[in-house]
């Protein structure tokens, strides 16, 4: 099966799109970011939009079913359970934002380590 590799771009604000790279080495699936946050391995909005297959990222409509095979990864792995969690609790009327945090401080943690 081997390594591998999907790098998505994501809108930044400027002309410069953030890369969003999926990693997938046998079941071990991480998730960079180019963004100051991301760069650094914490959880950051681009990897999250991303990897929830949220098109209105994208800085280039083209690669949305490049987005869509990564969503696929994204759902066979544990990140997804995660991800859900992420989304109810912002969807919530009262947010709770420490349980926010946590939520996103565990993604973050998932898509730098992979998780097998
Ligand atoms: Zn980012």
């Amino acid at each position: 099966m081997g390594k591998e590799e999907i790098t998505l771009l994501a809108r930044s604000g400027t002309d410069d799109p953030f890369k969003v790279t999926f990693t997938k080495d046998e079941d071990k699936l991480t998730i960079t970011c180019t963004c100051p946050e991301g760069v650094h391995g914490e959880f950051c909005q681009h990897k999250f939009r991303v990897a929830s297959n949220d098109i209105m990222v994208l800085q280039h409509p083209g690669q949305n079913s490049a987005m869509l095979s990564a969503h696929v990864w994204v759902i066979e792995s544990p990140i997804s359970d995660k991800l859900i969690k992420l989304l109810q609790l912002q969807g919530e009327e009262e947010q709770d934002e420490d349980a926010i945090s946590k939520a996103e401080a565990e993604i973050g943690t998932a898509m730098r380590e992979g998780t097998v």
